[in-house]
Parts: C-alpha cells; sequence; structure tokens
C-alpha cells in the first residue's frame, strides 16, 4: 500500500547544516543500557530503527572523557580509538540503510558517581553527586584551566566523532549535566566571567558550541541539547535567556523541558505533545532546525507537529522503541500496524538499572544481536502443526501473534468472555488507559490472521486440551493475587487473613466498592497499590497506604514515576505510613510492627486489602504435566507453560516470555520438549 498522501510532509527531507536528514523521523539521543559495554547489540539496535525508517538515530549519552562516567549505568564512550571501533559499528549499520547517525557527546559533572575510573568530576562549583546513587561525595569546582581542559576534552571528542563518521554531533547542554549547571544560578554562583548574568553563565556553553564548530566545520552538522521550562512564564534558571543568546549558533536544536519527569513522564501522568507550549515558544527564538520528543504514536498529530511548524522533526525515543518500524509503517500507509508506547517507562527503568533495554510492547528491542530477533520479521514454520495457547492474558496473546505469524495453525482460548488477561483489569485504573494497548494492538493483528482463532468464554481443563489433539500445547493462564499478606516481607499468611474485610485484588477490582476506611498492605512495589488507592480516593473512599519498605512503590523511581505518584497519593488525601509490617487483622484492627524496632501499632480499618505476590495458576501445568506420556502418545511434540503461570512478573515479562516462546517453537524438536531449565 502507498502512503496517505496528508502525511508526505512527514517525509520531506531536511537539511541540518551541512548534511541532509532524509525524512523528518528523527530518534532523539537515548539510553539503552548498552553502551560502552555491548556495542554490537547498540549497533544492531540503532541499525534496525534506521532500516525502520528513522532518518535521524542517535546514541545515547556518550562520554567525552573518564571523569564523566556513570558505572553502573553503562553510557556509550568516545575517549579512544576503541570507542571510536566501536561506535563505527554503529554509524556503518545505520549508514547502510541511507540515515544520518548522530553523536550525543556528554560530560555528566556533578552526577557522574566515576565508580570504575575514581576520578574527579569536574562542575561550575562543588556540588555534592546527585546521581540516583547518592554518593558522599563532591565534584571539583572548575578554574580556568579546568575549563581549559574541559574545553579541549570537547573538543577531542569531536575529532573523533568525525572519524567515527557521525553526521551530527551535539553539544550536551541540559539535564542538569555541567553544561546546563553553568547556566542555572542556583548552581552557578561564580564570581569570574562564567558567573552572573546570562551572557557569562552561557559562556561556556558558547565557547564550547563554537570549538566543536570549528573542529566538524563542514563535514558534520552541529546539534545542542537544551533544557526549557515546561511552563514558559516562569523561567527561574533564565534559559530563555540564555537561549536567545545563541540561538542561531548550532545546526539543529534538540529541545527537552527542564523537569525529565515531564519529558519522558509516563503514560500515568504525562500525555502525548504534553510540553508544546514551551517547545512553539522556543522554536518562535530561533531560524534553526528544532526537534523535541512528545512520545508521538499517532501520524495526525505528527502531522500537526509540522504543519503548525513548532518542530521540525519528530522526536521520538520511546515511539522508536516500541515500533522501530513505525516511519515505514506510515510510508507504507500501514499505520493501524503501529505498536504503539504504552507509556511505561520500563525502558528507561532497565538503564536505570544498569540493564540493557526492554519493552513491554517490543519484545523484540534489545534482542536483535543476541537472540537475533528482527521486529518485523520472523522464521517460517518449521512444520505443518497445530498450536494451542490456553490463555488470552499479554503472554498467550503475544504468542498467538507471532505464532500466527509464523503460519502456524493456531488456537487461542480463553476462560473469560474478553481476551486479554490482566490487562482487562488494570487498564480501567486511573492513568493505565493505555496499557490497554498491549492487548489492542494485538487484537487487532489477530483480527487479519485466518490461521489463528480466539475461542473467549472457554475454561480448558486437562481432558479437553488433550482432546484438542494439537501437536504443540502453550499454558499462559497467568496469576491471582494472594490476599494473606505473604511476600518479601510477611514469610507466613498474617493472623485474621481470611475475613471477609480482608479484599483480594481481583475482587476490588472486579467491581467491589468497600463502603469504609481501606488499609492498603504494599508489599509489591509497583504501580498496582498506588493505582488502586488512587481510584478509591477518586471515589471518595478513605484510604491508608502502607509500606514496609522506606518508600512506597519504591520500584516505580526505576520508571520516572514516583515523584508525581507520590504528590498525586498526598494531593488526592491518601494517608501514607512507611517502615511498617502487617501482623494482623482483628475486629476492624489492622496491626502492625516497625520493621527497625518491631514496635507495634494499629490501625482502625473497615477494611483491608494486602498487595505483596502472585500465586501463579499452574493447577493445569501440573495435571497436564503428570499426563505427558498421553500427549506424546497422541502426537504432541512440546508442552510448555509461559508467562504468569510459570513465574508471576511485569507484563514486559510476559510478552517477552510469549514471543520466546513462539519463536523457538519447532526448534531442538528432537525430544520432547518441555520448560525444564536445560543447562
Ligand atoms: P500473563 O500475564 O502471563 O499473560 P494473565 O493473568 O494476564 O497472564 O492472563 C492469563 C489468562 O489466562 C487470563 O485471561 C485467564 O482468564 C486465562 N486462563 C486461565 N486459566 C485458563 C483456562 N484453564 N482456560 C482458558 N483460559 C484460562
Ligand atoms: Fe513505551 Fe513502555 Fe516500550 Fe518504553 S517500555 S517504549 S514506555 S511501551
Amino acid at each position: 500500500m502507498a502512503r496517505d498522501p496528508r502525511y508526505d510532509p512527514l517525509f520531506e527531507p531536511v537539511k541540518i547544516g551541512p548534511v541532509t536528514a532524509p525524512n523528518r523521523f528523527y530518534q532523539v539521543p537515548h539510553c539503552t543500557g548498552m553502551g560502552q559495554l555491548r556495542p554490537q547489540m547498540l549497533a544492531e539496535l540503532r541499525g534496525v530503527k534506521a532500516e525502520g525508517g528513522w532518518g535521524v538515530v542517535c546514541t545515547e549519552y556518550c562520554s567525552i572523557h573518564s571523569s564523566s562516567d556513570e558505572t553502573p549505568y553503562p553510557s556509550a564512550s568516545l575517549r579512544d580509538d576503541d570507542d571510536v571501533r566501536n561506535l563505527r559499528l554503529m554509524t556503518d549499520k545505520v549508514h547502510a540503510q541511507g540515515s544520518l547517525a548522530g553523536v550525543e557527546l556528554w560530560y555528566g559533572g556533578h552526577t557522574s558517581p566515576n565508580l570504575y575510573s575514581r576520578e574527579i568530576a569536574l562542575d561550575v562549583a562543588s556540588l555534592p553527586n546527585s546521581s540516583t546513587l547518592g554518593l558522599p561525595a563532591q565534584s571539583q569546582a572548575m578554574d580556568r584551566a579546568d575549563i581549559r581542559a574541559f574545553r579541549e576534552m570537547y573538543r577531542a571528542a569531536a575529532r573523533r566523532a568525525l572519524e567515527a563518521e557521525f553526521d551530527i554531533v551535539y553539544v550536551y547542554g541540559n539535564h542538569y549535566y555541567l553544561l546546563h549547571n553553568f547556566l542555572n544560578p542556583a548552581y552557578n554562583q561564580r564570581t569570574d566571567e562564567y558567573g552572573g548574568a546570562a551572557a557569562n553563565r552561557v559562556r561556556l556553553l558558547r565557547e564550547v558550541i563554537e570549538d566543536v564548530a570549528e573542529v566538524v566545520s563542514g563535514r558534520s552538522a552541529l546539534a545542542v541539547r537544551y533544557s526549557i521550562p515546561g511552563n514558559v512564564e516562569q523561567d527561574p534558571q533564565g534559559l530563555l535567556d540564555c537561549f536567545s543568546l545563541i540561538a542561531e549558533l548550532p545546526d539543529l536544536w534538540d529541545i527537552t523541558v527542564s523537569d525529565y519527569e515531564d519529558e519522558m513522564g509516563s503514560s500515568r501522568f504525562v500525555s502525548e505533545a504534553a510540553n508544546q507550549v514551551a517547545v512553539k515558544k522556543i522554536k518562535s527564538m530561533t531560524s534553526k532546525p528544532l526537534v523535541c520528543v512528545g512520545r508521538f504514536t499517532s501520524p495526525d498529530t505528527m502531522l500537526a507537529q509540522i504543519t503548525s511548524a513548532t518542530q521540525d522533526f519528530i522526536g521520538a525515543a520511546r515511539p522508536s522503541i516500541a515500533d522501530p518500524f513505525l516511519p515505514q509503517k506510515i510510508e507504507q500507509g500501514r499505520a493501524e500496524d503501529i505498536r504503539e508506547c504504552i507509556g511505561c517507562n520500563v525502558c528507561y527503568a532497565h538503564d536505570s538499572l544498569g540493564a540493557p533495554i526492554r519493552c513491554t510492547q517490543n519484545p523484540t528491542m534489545g534482542e536483535e544481536w543476541r537472540r537475533g530477533w528482527h521486529p518485523e520479521i520472523i522464521e517460517a514454520r518449521h512444520a505443518d502443526d497445530s498450536v494451542l495457547i490456553v490463555g488470552a492474558g499479554p503472554a498467550g496473546l503475544e504468542a498467538a501473534c507471532a505464532l500466527g505469524k509464523r503460519g502456524y495453525s493456531v488456537i487461542l482460548a480463553e476462560a473469560e468472555t474478553e481476551p486479554g488477561g490482566r490487562i482487562n483489569r488494570e487498564a480501567r485504573l486511573p492513568g493505565l488507559a493505555e496499557y490497554a494497548r498491549v492487548r489492542d494492538w494485538r487484537l487487532g493483528q489477530l483480527a487479519r490472521m485466518s490461521n489463528v482463532s480466539i475461542y473467549p468464554d472457554n475454561r480448558l481443563d486437562t481432558d479437553s486440551i488433550l482432546a484438542f489433539d494439537s501437536r504443540h500445547v502453550i499454558l499462559a493462564t497467568g496469576a491471582r493475587w494472594r490476599s494473606d499478606g505473604v511476600g518479601r516481607w510477611l514469610l507466613q499468611p498474617f493472623a485474621g487473613y481470611e475475613q471477609q474485610a480482608v479484599i483480594g485484588v481481583e475482587r476490588l477490582l472486579d467491581g467491589f466498592t468497600p463502603d469504609g476506611h481501606v488499609v492498603i498492605y504494599d508489599d509489591e512495589h509497583y504501580y498496582l497499590g498506588s493505582a488502586i488507592a488512587l481510584s478509591l480516593a477518586m471515589q471518595g473512599i478513605e484510604v491508608t497506604m502502607v509500606t514496609p519498605e522506606t518508600a512506597l512503590a519504591g520500584w516505580s523511581s526505576f520508571t520516572t514515576e514516583h515523584t508525581p505518584l507520590m504528590k498525586a497519593l498526598i494531593e488526592t488525601g491518601v494517608e501514607i505510613i512507611t517502615n511498617r509490617g502487617l501482623t494482623g487483622f482483628d475486629a476492624g484492627r489492622v496491626q502492625l510492627e516497625c520493621v527497625y524496632g518491631g514496635a507495634e501499632s494499629v490501625i482502625e480499618a473497615d477494611y483491608l486489602l494486602p498487595i505483596s505476590t502472585r500465586l501463579p495458576n499452574d493447577d493445569l501445568w501440573r495435571a497436564l504435566d503428570a499426563r505427558h506420556d498421553e500427549f506424546v502418545a497422541n502426537g504432541g511434540l512440546s508442552l510448555q507453560r509461559i508467562g504468569d503461570c510459570r513465574a508471576p512478573g511485569i507484563i514486559a515479562q510476559a510478552v517477552y516470555a510469549g514471543h520466546k516462546a513462539a519463536r523457538e517453537l519447532g526448534q531442538n524438536e528432537a525430544s520432547f520438549k518441555r520448560d525444564r531449565l536445560v543447562l
């Protein structure tokens, strides 16, 4: 199919200084948890994006000196010739597809822990380490000699960027790294020519831009990443004044908003194209091309960016992660095939954990090199076999999709009347509506596959599974929440867990409305407890959240959701109690114990909702496993369980499991395959 001509403006080439982007799809720098440690993985990942039609594909933040070292988070680096060789892997892959490669030259300053290099971080002042590790260490305040050395670091890195054949070389002026800190009067209280008025605070950024421009002159474009306030009416850092002094210097502006939780806010708190007013304002201050992200997934929203002259490119990190082939799908008139980002920030979370990137929607993300998975291409079926999948949650749906694409004859049976599994319940909670895209994208794909049949309202048992005579059976029967509190803190059920006033998660999500004070005991630490708390509080129900951890919903800090989450809970009147473990529930009294000293306390409550761990729905698996001889005798070849019924985890893990099972089906079939650990 051809593209809708309305979208032609998205495919116009755009000149960036001496180079020309083939279209307006621009993958801005984004971290991957690969960086300098995993250059092959990284090169393949970026190459796939270029193949999918992104006209510009950039690196993640790329360290220019050993005193800018983010260990344990693996940034890219361009510090020496080995780094040049590593990054050439990427530029070659990107160029092979006709796209431009950009490199984001980065110096961290007081954010850098320097745990590997053990060097001292330079910064505008002697500032405390601000990495998430919160090291008890400070940066060295730069004197004039340091500033000269720093400028030379940038020049040298720019020379190496040319050697590595990058087409766009970035100066990184935002995200509270060194160059941004010079702009920020809260940090920059210098009394020399680099402190004081905007012209002084912007001096170092200007000098570095000029230095890099001199090095790359005519051979590659120069881009600057720069922050602006989300609300341009309030600009305490004077970022707009500083911008006005350098507005015409680079070939391209890559704009972000100052607050990271806004810039890459999760869909719980930030919607698509959220910062357009601020972006438009800054666009009016420069004649240079400009790019900015906005978690754009709708081609119409993208088009509006261009036609309203808000920006010149469609900047994307997450949409390009969820669907590396997004541009090609618009180009080919297949917009409905775009695997839309759900805004969960699981991609970012894994970089924050120092691990390779992954994506809830796109199970191939991060596996392009290691497993050789391509997001759009999958090996054809190895035989004319049928596959029965039991359970249509994220794992079962993804397995059905991928097996359907492979050409297998697939039957997907689901006990509930609607396919979707946990998604159906969770996406109804405040802020989680976009999670439904995990289900809806897959159902959309399956609807067009004549070789896949979905049978909702069909709870299968062992006999009915064996009666299907399918050669392959995949159980994806999910898991259910425990209501006895057993989890990380409690190893045995709490006293009184069988009472009616103890609500289970499923009972609540299926429509039970408590009519009094609810205590939510959260020993899960991700999004569910807080999402339920917000839902109840928004209905006017009094809610108290108790956690045995020091911070409530601590894992959400990896997904940048913790701060807005706490704000939302506090604003809706949810009371939060930390460092308390649950010991019992008796006659409307929730009994707690201090996790440090053991001091006991009590909260009066009408209901208690414990959220801790889940029990795999694996009865069916065990019953079938016991009859596997019968299954084999019937011609069965493989029997496996995937997703939450094997080991409960986040949605991304279930989708991945479904995809992996589908990719691997038919391999190593010499012997009967079960999901035993093969060493
Ligand atoms: P996952 O995240 O692993 O995909 P979910 O809990 O989201 O797991 O989905 C599991 C799905 O399996 C649910 O929709 C559930 O109704 C379905 N299911 C569980 N047992 C059976 C069964 N015996 N027959 C058919 N479907 C089942
Ligand atoms: Fe989007 Fe979530 Fe995938 Fe990140 S992990 S790209 S936020 S769907």
